[in-house]
This record gives structure tokens, C-alpha cells and sequence, in this order.
């Protein structure tokens, strides 16, 4: 399977998520939001096509990430890709986080059985379009008020959207490898 990437898997990232992180940068957005920070990553036919399998064999190289984040671009508009990698990476012992300009509920009503099943593998979902007039540096890992950070396996267990604001006490974003370093 291919997908469109903006960029190759960049490693060591310490401001796409908690702890050290692995950016998957997809190709692809139409949301539009005003003063974009990446609009390099808008257009549908920009960037380049990678085969999945490569880029799952970057991932299982990592050695110091704690997780994968998808950010883009926005990953849901290629959600059959990004959850087979997302899946691999958690078999890996990473967790899963992914940025996306749809609302949490939006993505529900689509019933969209791709979109369903990269929920399925996202630990933490950065939801909203970013919004300038929203725009605060006081929001970690968001640009905008109006974007949550949402505990996907606990909302859609409990049937609503549950956010994250206490990081420290949440186990989901807490390095989950299962590799033993000596
Ligand atoms: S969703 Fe993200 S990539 Fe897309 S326009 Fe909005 S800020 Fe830019």
C-alpha cells in the first residue's frame, strides 16, 4: 500500500506529543484554516507516494521514541494507510497520537470503516481546525483553544469525547516500550 507523504518519518521529536516522538507527515488537507502553519501540505498531488511497508521498517528502527505521531496535512483523508502503520507501531510497544482538522464527532458520523479503525489504534486525538482567533501558547501540543486532546479508547468505550488535561496521570502517554535497553 502507498501513501502520500510531505516529508520522510522524522525521529526525535519532543513538540508533536509526550515524550519523544516519530512525525509521520502526510500529504493531503482541505480544511483551509487561516495562517496554516504547513501549507506546503495541502495540495492532494504534492509531496511524494511512499510504500507503507518502508516506512514501517523505519519504525521498527527507532530506538528512543515513545511514540508515532500522524500529523500532516491531515492523516484522516488517507485513514486506511495511516492505520496500518499505526497498528505496526503498536505492535512495536509505541503509542499512537494524530493531529487532524475534523472534530472527534465529525469523524464518528462519517462511519467511514477506515477512519473507524485508525481510531481504533490512536491513543490521543489533537481535534479542530486550528483557529487564529483561538490561537494561544499557553494550550500544549495545540495551536488553538478550540482543539482538544482526547482519549480516544476511553471516549469511544464510554460513548463521549473525554480529554486529557492532566498529563502526568495519564498512562496512555507514558513510554510504553516494551524493549529492553543494555
Ligand atoms: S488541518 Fe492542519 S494542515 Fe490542514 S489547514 Fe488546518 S492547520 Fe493546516
Amino acid at each position: 500500500m502507498k501513501i502520500r507523504l510531505a516529508a520522510p518519518l522524522q525521529g526525535d521529536s519532543i513538540v508533536d506529543g509526550e515524550g519523544i516522538r516519530a512525525v509521520v507527515w502526510t500529504q493531503g488537507c482541505s480544511h483551509n484554516c487561516f495562517a496554516c502553519q504547513n501549507p506546503q501540505t495541502h495540495d492532494f498531488k504534492g509531496g511524494y507516494e511512499e510504500d507503507v511497508e518502508n516506512i514501517k521498517e523505519d519504525i521498527s528502527s527507532l530506538v528512543l521514541e515513545d511514540g508515532i505521531t500522524f500529523s500532516g496535512g491531515d492523516p484522516m483523508f488517507q485513514a486506511k494507510a495511516c492505520s496500518e502503520i499505526a497498528e505496526f507501531a503498536k505492535e512495536q510497544g509505541l503509542n499512537i497520537w494524530c493531529y487532524t482538522g475534523f472534530t472527534f464527532e465529525k469523524l464518528l458520523e462519517m462511519k467511514n470503516k477506515d477512519v473507524s479503525k485508525f481510531l481504533d489504534n490512536i491513543d490521543v486525538l489533537v481535534d479542530g481546525k486550528f483557529e487564529l482567533e483561538h490561537r494561544s501558547f499557553e494550550c500544549m501540543y495545540r495551536g488553538s483553544t478550540n482543539q482538544r486532546l482526547i482519549d480516544v479508547q476511553k471516549s469511544l468505550k464510554e460513548n463521549r469525547v473525554v480529554t486529557i488535561t492532566k498529563y502526568d496521570e495519564k498512562e496512555i502517554i507514558k513510554p510504553q516500550r516494551k524493549r529492553v535497553f543494555v
